[in-house]
């Protein structure tokens, strides 16, 4: 007789499960965590399902682990997740078990207990170490030197004189107590909460859209709704936030609102905390949890809640591994758990509006800032007449205007979405202009420390002094600005204003990033000049003007979401001036002020923009309207990324409704080496299209040194 069988989901790039044979005495059970053999190596995979083989050749499974299985929704999302992105589920199965650590039990931990005195000698400090351990209790050694305050030499030579004993117990999370401090609700936000806690009180999957400007307590109106999570014993709640740089700031706010310390997941974290932190998620004593897009596919053991902050920005799209939407998938995980879900942020996306407007989510609306606090002013420079001198990029308005803020000891952000000193350096006297070796692209120049660096494949190159090509000396010249040229015009302006540079060349981490808010808070900078990472989430009470030095930056290229991603940014940024009493001023320099987006952001009529927006997105026929597939195909070998590019074409079936567009080659032609080719497929919406890019693919023979990868709902257009 053949032993009974079951399929196995092995981590790897493996697109499915494998049978394997349950040995005599072993009791396994779908979503169990097991060992495995796989070739010569051992590797742990889950129970899958039900398998009907029987074939009698099937390996056995090595062991039953013995950690919580991993439960029915997770597993589903992890197929649908595959699925739908096109991704092996193997690959999915991955991001849920990234902490090899904590696939294993728990090794249980050492502590000590009173075994009688003995003949021991009993000194003042071994009798803090008895009092300490008095009452039968049973502590490790750092809980024993936290309450006696004896060293651990005292401890050690307790234990060797017979008077300490050994006990191994298991680990043990403390639930925090909690203690809430309650805000008292405006009347609109105190609405929008009551539906929020109705739903989460209801059981049931919903998707809600909370939508408000920035500052009117959106956070402060979900957090009502965790609070209705807590009030059952046990219940779990996921924070998801777009940038690792935000996690500190909503960490704080909830500790105070909550009174304890909430678990953190993003790439940012030690190992050990990590471990920990997946061991609290699991066995269900991490109560609330905030991440960046990989905490969604953490085994949560009883999730209730899940809020999805800033739900537009473009950082839930993953570009590397498994390319997927954190924001999509929280909402299918929400749907198989049978949650709610919460969709928070200024300025929602098409697609969030989209649903909304067919019915699928609920829309929440907190229609003015907390507190009184007024929209600010927003006044558009038109570049071409306000004249600025050559290498300069502030113009008249905008300097008078931080030189009046300045006087006045109110802070300001000067916002260029560039990295660096300048994007391009070139030769006065050829022409030459350095490129990067290895991508289609130019080299960034930056001044602290001095290179040119690449910012595809992070190539680096120190600055010559002559040209390389016509060995003139002294004729290079940099072209434009990033923001570390504007800092310089700056502190040439205003010798003693002090800058602080945000990028992400400087804050690399949620430290980092804490430091430099902390700073801007206690008033220890006027001018803070950066990148998108200041766009996001802060509250500076004392910031009161905005000046945006180049709103047209976003607007090029022929990415789909180019103006929606532009208004954004820009309304985000926008969104940091005035947030308390002094209305605020935010200054844009544009030398395109008709364009819908700059006129947009001008009336500060943000549903007219995204009506033109869905308008124009539905006379093209594009998302959320239609369905876009993107296949990218890249190597180092040019002629033979052509040809298959062609051959996948070619081989697209006659069908009206599935347009293929291309294969042209991508914006950024050479990436790392690679040379690379787009094709893009459209359909109706009803239509999977899923099915379509499979049965492409799969009638082409792709050479092995060429990678085809497929990108659903595409974000990345380069
Ligand atoms: P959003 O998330 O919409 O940007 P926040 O929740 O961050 O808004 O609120 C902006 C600021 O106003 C925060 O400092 C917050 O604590 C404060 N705030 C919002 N609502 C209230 C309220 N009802 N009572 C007291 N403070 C509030
Ligand atoms: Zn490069």
């Amino acid at each position: 007789m053949t032993k009974k069988q079951v399929k196995i989901l092995i981590p790897l790039f493996l697109p499915s499960a494998f049978s394997y044979s349950i040995p005599d005495g072993m009791q396994v059970s779908v979503g169990d965590f097991v060992e495995v053999p796989l070739g010569s190596r051992r590797v742990k995979a889950v129970v899958w399902g039900e398998s009907k083989d029987e074939s009698p050749r099937i390996k056995d499974i090595f062991r039953r682990i013995d950690i919580p299985p991993m439960q029915e929704p997770l597993r589903k999302l992890i197929d649908w997740t595959a699925s739908y992105n096109l991704a092996p589920a193997g690959t999915v199965l991955k991001m849920s078990m990234s902490i090899a650590k904590a696939l294993e039990p728990e090794k249980p931990v050492t502590a000590y207990k009173l075994a009688g005195i003995g003949d021991v000698k009993i000194t003042s400090a071994r009798q803090k170490v008895i009092d300490a351990l008095s009452c039968e209790q049973i502590l490790t050694i750092a809980k024993i030197q936290e309450k006696s305050g004896a060293t651990k030499a005292v401890i050690k030579s307790l234990i060797d004189k017979g008077g300490l004993k050994k006990i191994e117990v298991e680990k043990t999370y403390h639930p925090p107590a909690l203690a809430a401090t309650h805000v008292d609700l405006s009347p609109y936000q105190a609405e929008a909460a009551e539906n929020l806690i109705g739903k989460v009180k209801s059981e049931k999957y919903s998707a809600t859209l909370l939508d408000g400007v920035t500052g009117s307590g959106k956070t402060e109106v979900y957090f009502e709704a965790v609070e209705q999570a807590f009030a059952e014993d046990g219940a779990q709640v996921l924070i998801m936030l777009p940038e690792i740089i935000l996690t500190n700031q909503l960490v704080a706010r909830f500790k105070k609102r909550f009174g304890f310390e909430p678990v953190v997941w993003h790439s940012n974290i030690t190992a050990k905390q990590r471990e920990n932190n997946y061991r609290q998620i699991q066995n269900g004593t991490a109560r609330l949890v905030i991440g960046a897009r990989s905490a969604l596919f953490l085994p949560y053991k009883n999730l209730k809640l899940i809020v999805v902050d800033e739900e537009h920005d473009a950082s839930y799209k993953q570009e590397e591994g498994v390319i997927y939407q954190a924001r999509d998938m929280a909402v299918v995980r929400a749907h198989l758990e049978k949650i709610p879900i919460i969709l928070a942020s200024a300025t929602p996306s098409i697609e969030t509006v989209e649903n909304v407007k067919s019915g699928k989510y609920d829309e929440l609306k907190l229609p003015s800032r907390h507190g009184g606090a007024v929209m600010p002013d927003i006044k558009i420079v038109d570049m071409r007449k306000e004249s600025v001198n050559k290498r300069t990029w502030l113009s008249p308005s905008l300097r008078s205007a931080l030189a009046s803020n300045i006087n006045r000891s109110k802070q300001s952000i000067l916002f260029l979405n560039r990295r660096g000193y300048a994007p391009l350096t070139l030769c006065q006297s050829c022409g030459h202009r350095f490129c990067c070796p290895d991508c289609s692209a130019w080299l960034v120049e930056h001044r602290n420390p001095s290179r040119l660096t690449c910012h595809h494949c992070g190539y680096r190159h120190g600055i010559p002094k002559t040209c390389p090509k016509c060995e003139k000396e002294d004729s290079l010249v940099s072209c434009g600005p990033g923001v570390e040229r504007i800092a310089e015009e700056v502190s040439k302006n205003f010798p003693d204003a002090k800058i602080s540079l945000m990028t992400s060349d400087n804050i690399a981490n949620a430290d980092e990033a804490a430091t430099a808010v902390d700073q801007i808070t206690n008033g220890e900078v006027d001018v803070i000049i950066g990148t998108q990472i200041l766009a996001k989430g802060h509250h500076f009470p004392n910031l009161t003007l905005v000046g945006i030095i180049d709103a047209d930056l976003g607007l090029a290229g022929g990415d789909l979401r180019a103006a929606e991603r532009c208004y954004q940014l820009l309304h985000q940024v926008s969104g940091r001036a005035g947030r308390e009493k002094e209305k605020g001023t935010v200054i844009i320099q544009s030398y395109m002020p008709e364009n819908s987006v700059i006129q947009a952001l001008a009336s500060g009529d943000r549903d007219a923009f995204i009506d033109m927006e869905a308008h124009s997105r539905k006379l093209s026929n594009m998302p959320p309207y239609s369905r876009l597939a993107g296949i990218i195909i890249s190597g180092p070998v040019e002629a033979n990324v052509i040809k298959t590019a062609k051959d996948i074409a070619r081989t697209a079936p006659a069908n009206q409704d599935v347009r293929l567009l291309g294969p042209v080659p991508a914006p950024i032609y050479l990436l790392r080496g690679n040379y690379r080719y787009r094709i893009l497929l459209r359909s109706p919406r009803n239509i999977n299209i899923q099915k379509w890019v499979k049965s492409l693919l799969s009638a082409v023979k792709i050479p092995s040194n060429v990678r085809v990868k497929v990108d659903i709902d595409p974000y990345s257009f380069g």
